[in-house]
């Protein structure tokens, strides 16, 4: 005989507002099991009776078939005595005392959605704001917590008949769907120029369309902000969005009606697609097929280009329109946040669009499209914004409440809470004074939203950083907090830990730009041993001056003549290679005064500057638009199959110096030799590989560690 038993689950994670209780009462109802499902402060609550069989499924099923937007953390199960539940049911009668510390990320436009804003007969055809409890906005237009209507950006737009009653019916796809509207309630389009004259027209994604057409610079709202967009096969309108942005070389993200469009101008592998249609929907960079399809000035000089899919609705309808790619990139100022309100719209971009397609439905926060790209399987960060933020990075232990301030240059915070570490969107360089306020704003939302009282302060060890110098004002204000301040790579390293849930010891590598050194030098290229708490250095490159301080991260030629010198001392200069040819001998010879008197020329032993050095002795540039770039271009050319590698020197100090002198005797002997510059800069990366492999290799002979954490920007 079968037993019958009666249990209780809850659910924890981001279970609201995404068909978590209709997809529980289905599932219920077809293993025939009674009970039910209602929302508590941390998920769902369940009770469930029936055959014990059946409950299993019932259990197994839950996580196996949750709805796409559910984000089940952590689940406990009891048995309780039985009620004799005639039915199940869904319990709505604790919707408005949840108070969830979850808060759900904006996510791409269901294909349901798509099909009816698709389907002449719908009546929600063409509408650019159509969305259900599986799609649409969240983050960007929550206002507080609960997440329900009249907290949101939504709350101006009562809903009509129809909308309510999909809204209050738990059998349909738009119940409790806080975004919920339709053409006759909800927000609406509206094109203007640039003077902010409204164009009459009846149909204005097809006007912005025919604009772009026409080689127009069209500014139009999304989801987290404003994007700037140009037809991008039309070269012209590309290189005047450069011209109008002023920014000459940094990579533009295109987006593109579906993968086959995509596939027309960039190599798609099965990974790249698969996070390409994800509901988060980032910018994936891929290969570019060559001859490259759209205009070359999306991504000069780069064999990478970074591509979306659309995930609004707005972006459907205007991509429909007949467009291989659309340039959309983000709508700023370069060095200022994306702008996310209409008139802030219209004072800061005016320069640069011609017209303004706007809608009426405001953006609480703003948020850049996150951008990722593959290293061999698997997906790596370099903006982890909208689709992403604020769903937390779920840590292995319970950590007490800290604010982690980030660094001045890309920076994002980050909050902790219980075993959540809840990260911002992308915020920038707070060197600008904009950029810094949207920083303050943040940290202040952020908190409030998940009600997080920081115990802690932690930020850069670097004592300049504005970042730096806001913890030390808050902690001087909240007298009970603890201020601690972290190495940069060493912070680099236990994000890293704990993104992988390890605990340490492990040998950290991080290889990057900049990052304030406990000697007071500008660390970069190093390997440590990290344990949660403290790290030990345990080799880094061979210190090196730069000349000019951050001069020299602007001028690659700058560290090129520096390990010139370095490796020759005054020899160098009858060197028979372009890139010396290229340069004033003045300038050559001033700034080796800067070195020898120590002029303005911190030591440093970063990687980045490495890549910098070579790429510019090689002969690829001498000087930088955006960050990154020098080094980008040489891994461009650098595809060339190719095993060699060059010579290096490791010492026996207790703190390995790692000498790249002789590689640089080598890289101008090729050079001499008119070897081309790829197979130069495959032997460059073969030789890190090594030398990074055999440091990892000495050291866990020496320690027992056999794990290797990798981070910093070098990576990507
Ligand atoms: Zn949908
Ligand atoms: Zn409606």
């Amino acid at each position: 005989m079968e037993t019958f038993i009666a249990k209780r689950l809850i659910i924890r994670g981001m279970v609201q507002g995404v068909g978590f209780r209709p997809f529980i009462f289905n599932l219920a109802n077809r293993l025939s099991l009674k009970g039910n499902v209602s929302n508590i402060s941390s998920g769902a609550l369940i009770n469930i009776e029936g055959r014990a069989g059946d409950i299993e499924s019932f259990c197994d099923l839950i996580p196996a078939q949750c709805p796409p937007l559910a984000l089940i953390t952590d689940s406990s199960i009891q048995n309780v005595s039985f009620r004799k539940f005639k039915e199940f049911s869904i319990s709505a009668s604790s919707i408005d005392n949840d108070k969830t510390g979850m808060v759900l990320p904006d996510i791409s436009i269901c294909d349901k959605c798509v099909s009816e804003m698709l389907d002449p007969l719908d009546s929600r055809y063409q509408y650019p704001f159509i969305n259900c409890t599986e799609c649409g906005p969240r983050y960007s237009i929550i206002e507080d917590i609960p997440y329900d209507r009249h907290k949101t950006s939504m709350k101006q737009f009562k809903m009509c008949e129809t909308c309510l009653s999909e809204y209050t019916d738990y059998k349909n796809r738009r119940f409790h769907a806080q975004p919920n509207a339709c053409k006759k309630c909800g927000p609406k389009l509206c094109l203007y120029d640039r003077h902010k004259n409204i164009i009459n027209t009846k149909n204005p994604v097809k006007e912005t369309a025919n604009l772009l057409k026409s080689g127009y610079i069209v500014a139009i709202k999304g989801i987290g902000g404003f994007h700037l967009a140009v037809d991008a096969k039309n070269d012209d309108a590309v290189k005047l969005l450069r011209q109008r942005k002023i920014r000459p070389d940094k990579p533009f993200a295109v987006m593109s009606f579906s993968i086959e469009n995509i596939k027309k101008y960039a190599l798609v592998e099965k990974k790249e697609e698969k996070s390409l249609c994800s509901l988060q929907r980032p910018v994936v960079l891929l290969k570019k097929k060559f001859p490259f399809s759209l205009s070359e000035a999306i991504a000069p000089g780069n064999c990478f280009t970074g591509v979306m899919l659309p995930y609004a609705p707005l972006h459907y309808l205007l991509l429909q329109e007949s467009f291989s790619a659309l340039v959309m990139t983000s709508g700023n100022i370069s060095g200022e946040p994306v702008a996310a309100k209409s008139n802030e719209a219209f004072e800061k971009l005016s320069d640069i669009a011609d017209y303004f397609l706007i809608n009426n439905r405001e953006i609480i926060h703003r948020s850049d499209d996150s951008v990722i790209k593959y290293i061999s399987d698997s997906p790596a960060f370099i903006r982890r914004s909208r689709g992403y933020v604020p769903a937390p990075v779920i840590l292995k232990n319970n950590v007490p409440q800290i604010l982690a301030c980030g660094g001045d240059l890309k920076n994002v915070i980050c909050l902790t809470k219980n075993n959540k570490a809840f990260l911002s969107q992308h915020i920038g360089n707070i060197e600008n004074p904009e950029t810094f306020r949207f920083c303050m704003e943040t940290i202040k939302h952020m908190q409030s939203l998940f009600n997080i009282k920081p115990e802690i302060i932690t930020h850069d060890l670097h004592p300049d950083y504005l970042s730096s110098k806001f913890a030390k004002k808050y902690a001087s204000e909240n007298t009970d907090i603890v201020r601690v301040p972290v190495q940069h790579h060493h912070a680099h390293i236990a994000a890293c830990m704990a993104e992988n849930m390890i605990d340490g010891p492990v040998i950290g590598v991080a290889l990057d730009g900049t990052g304030y050194g406990t000697d007071g030098s500008i660390w970069g290229g190093e390997v440590l041993v990290v344990e949660a708490g403290r790290f030990q250095r345990l080799a880094h490159l061979a210190y090196i001056p730069m000349p000019g301080a951050a001069a020299a991260v602007r001028e690659p030629w700058r560290m090129g003549i520096a390990y010139l010198y370095h490796t020759f001392g005054d020899d160098f200069f009858d060197f028979g290679i372009p890139f010396l040819q290229k340069i004033d001998t003045k300038k050559v010879k001033t700034l080796i005064q800067m070195i020898s008197a120590k002029i303005n020329s911190p030591l440093t032993s970063s990687m980045g500057r490495l890549f910098d050095a070579v790429a510019a002795i090689a002969g690829i540039r001498n000087n930088i638009t955006y960050n990154g770039q020098a080094a980008m271009e040489l891994e461009s050319v650098s595809s060339i199959r190719n095993k060699k590698l060059y010579e290096y020197f490791l010492d026996n100090n207790e703190i390995v110096s790692i000498d790249v002198r002789p590689m640089i005797r080598e890289i101008v002997l090729d050079l001499e030799k008119g070897i081309e510059t790829g197979i130069i800069g495959r032997k460059f990366h073969n030789t890190l590989i090594r030398m990074l492999a055999d440091i990892c290799s000495t050291i866990k002979k020496k320690t027992g560690l056999n794990r290797v954490a990798l981070s910093g920007g070098v990576f990507l």
